[in-house]
């Protein structure tokens, strides 16, 4: 087992930013699996299915393989051999992700790829479950959060940034919808793990989330 940190939260909280530079402070490989989860959607969308149809999405995980690799230190994820990571990004594979990762045999898929990784390789791994179902024996845990308001204002510059018109309002409410989403499914919900720390990044800058969560690690 490799030394494992697990980094857990709802969307848009900071957690790959602060995952990477962890990862790179402390030598660890980041493995980021909501670009796992994006990656069978788009296997989905591929395959012309919506969201909706989850009978459809359950046939599909059959012949979808998911895993990834590295490109200068840069994650890549590869879905029948083909890299897609360009992809990911799309609204509509966020949005597929966020649906079709309520479904059991969704997660089911990608369970072992997590769990392997973390077997072979000491990895700071983030997502929704890594702390309460995938890595419960990690060696440290913790809860990245930041109120809505602060996680849709980050979004928003981000887009804003790369000269994408968007609506602050709109943009704080599908953060909460996804997040309802993620904390209320019957598999494996997002909730922080009992022996997670929890981290409030809303009044913190990167420097000091990394900073703290490298405290953890000593
Ligand atoms: O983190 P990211 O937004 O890239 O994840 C895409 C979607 O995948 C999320 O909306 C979430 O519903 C799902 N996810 C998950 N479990 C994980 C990682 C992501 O359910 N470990």
């Amino acid at each position: 087992m490799g030394f494992n940190i697990a980094i857990d939260g709802p969307a848009g909280a900071g957690k790959s930013t602060i995952a990477k530079q962890v990862a790179l402070k402390k030598g660890c490989v980041y493995v980021d699996t909501g670009a796992m989860y994006r990656g069978l959607a788009v296997h989905f969308l591929k395959n012309g299915i919506r969201p909706e149809e989850t009978d459809k999405i359950v046939h599909a995980c059959a012949d979808a393989d998911v895993s990834i690799g590295y490109e200068d230190g840069n994650q890549q994820v590869y879905l029948n051999g083909e890299n897609i990571t360009g992809m990911l990004r799309d609204e509509a594979v966020g949005d597929m992700a966020s649906k079709s990762s309520q479904l059991p045999e969704v997660r089911e898929k990608l369970l072992e790829l997590q769990r392997s990784l973390a077997r072979e390789k000491d990895v700071v791994m983030d997502g929704r479950d890594i702390g309460t179902n995938i890595l419960p024996n990690a060696d440290v845990k913790v809860f990245l959060t930041a109120s809505v308001e602060t996680r849709a204002k980050r979004r928003y510059d981000e887009l804003v940034q790369k000269g994408i018109v968007c609506d602050i309002k709109q943009i704080a409410d599908d953060i909460k919808e996804r997040d309802h989403r993620d904390m209320t499914r019957e598999t494996a919900p997002l909730k922080q793990a009992e022996d997670a720390v929890l981290i409030d990044s809303s009044e913190m800058s990167i420097e000091e989330v990394t900073e703290a969560i490298l405290k953890l690690c000593r």
